[in-house]
């Protein structure tokens, strides 16, 4: 037992990793709760055509700020809610919340506006997921060809054939499928025509990148021509500035969401954004 062996930089690892482990537990605990105790929310991201530069959609990213410990990142949470099986819970209630506000948007003429949520793969591991998918235009009024569900290259890796009748399933049922973060993990380009994708969304790692190397730039215009081939519609994420923008421009991408036209915002000043009808190109 590294505790009782006396030598100090054991006992020091030790209580850093009882603290990990006390921590997770902690935020276990918050998570079972956040939905009872209105801790969590949405954030809407606008995602605005390069060409037109209007807002076409949005993307909505769990938020959770908990009474006893404050805000908690998403890359914190959702790896702890995806092992406790709580995502499916939480992943439940932001489709519906998700669409609700979207429905309001569309209500407001807005629209139509189209929303992108994640959905994890731990979700998919449950049936139940397309029950609820079934149930969003009866609780929340909108029409499901205005969501896009956001799964990862990690799909790919396990139970192939489950989940691809169920994303086949999600597809009938009008829904359009993005995949997430491509390019950092499982890409097999082999899948890409196994799967009815509709949008590929670049990882901000190498948009970041695009500017300072030329590798990068080659990945984002490579992934762009073959999206495009195969009549799959491209979003750069994590765009943050007009050089980056240029680039993209030059490389005929789609879509680009990031911080250099808007970060995540809440509800009113999504709206207020919308309101003001900003544009890419202002
Ligand atoms: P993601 O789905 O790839 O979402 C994009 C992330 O990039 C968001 O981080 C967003 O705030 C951030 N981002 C967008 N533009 C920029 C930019 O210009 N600069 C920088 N630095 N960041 C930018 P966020 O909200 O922290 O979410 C992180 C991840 O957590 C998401 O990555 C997604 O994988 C997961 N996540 C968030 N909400 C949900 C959810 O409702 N369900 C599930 N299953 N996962 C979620
Ligand atoms: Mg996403
Ligand atoms: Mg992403
Ligand atoms: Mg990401």
């Amino acid at each position: 037992n590294a505790k009782n062996s006396g030598k100090n930089s054991y006992r020091f690892f030790d209580s850093y990793m009882e603290d990990d482990v006390n921590r997770k537990n902690d935020l276990a605990d918050i998570l079972s709760h956040v939905i009872d105790k209105n801790e969590i929310y949405l954030q809407y991201q606008p995602q605005v055509n390069v060409e037109s530069g209007q807002v076409t959609g949005y993307e909505a990213l769990m938020r959770i700020e908990s009474e006893l410990v404050g805000f908690i990142s998403p890359a914190e949470f959702i790896p702890i809610a995806e092992e406790t099986g709580i995502i499916n819970i939480l992943g439940e209630w932001a489709l519906i919340e998700a669409c609700n506000f979207n429905q309001v948007l569309i209500k407001s003429g807005f629209g139509p506006l189209r929303v992108s949520v994640n959905v994890s793969t731990t979700q998919l591991k449950d049936d139940h997921l397309i029950d609820i998918i079934k149930s969003i235009p009866e609780k929340t009024g909108m029409d499901l060809k205005h969501l896009e569900i956001e799964i990862t290259e990690s799909v790919l890796m396990n139970s192939f054939e489950h989940n691809l009748k169920l994303i086949n399933q999600m597809k009938e049922l009008g829904c359009s499928i993005a995949l997430d973060d491509f390019g950092t993990g499982y890409s097999s380009f082999n899948y890409l025509t196994q799967i009815p994708i509709d949008t590929l969304k670049i990882d901000k790692s190498f948009i970041d990148g695009i500017c300072s190397n030329e590798k990068d730039r080659c990945i984002a215009d490579s992934i762009i021509d073959l999206a495009h081939k195969m009549d799959i519609s491209v979003v750069a994420e994590g765009v943050e500035d007009n050089e980056q923008l240029q680039i993209l421009q030059n490389q005929f991408c789609d879509t680009l969401q990031g911080y250099l036209f808007s970060k995540p915002l809440n509800s009113t000043d999504f709206i207020e954004l919308l309101s003001k009808h900003k544009t890419l190109h202002d």
